[in-house]
């Protein structure tokens, strides 16, 4: 449902961590989306984006 709106551009890509990508990609979202930096609302990018570090979480743990 969420769409990707662009390359995910992480700067520390040298280790091999979806954890690690998916939280960048989930901050870097907040820093640039005004409802979700001003008001901490979660839209539905930021939704997909948490939901994405907690699956990389989960499979870590997991793993
Ligand atoms: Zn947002």
């Amino acid at each position: 449902m969420a769409e990707r709106t662009g390359p995910v551009d992480t700067q520390d890509s040298d280790a091999d961590d979806p954890v690690q990508d998916t939280y960048s990609a989930f901050i870097k979202h907040i820093q640039q989306c005004p409802p979700c930096r001003k008001d901490g609302a979660d839209c539905d990018t930021a939704a997909g984006l948490r939901q994405a570090w907690r699956k990389a979480k989960d499979a870590a743990v997991a793993a």
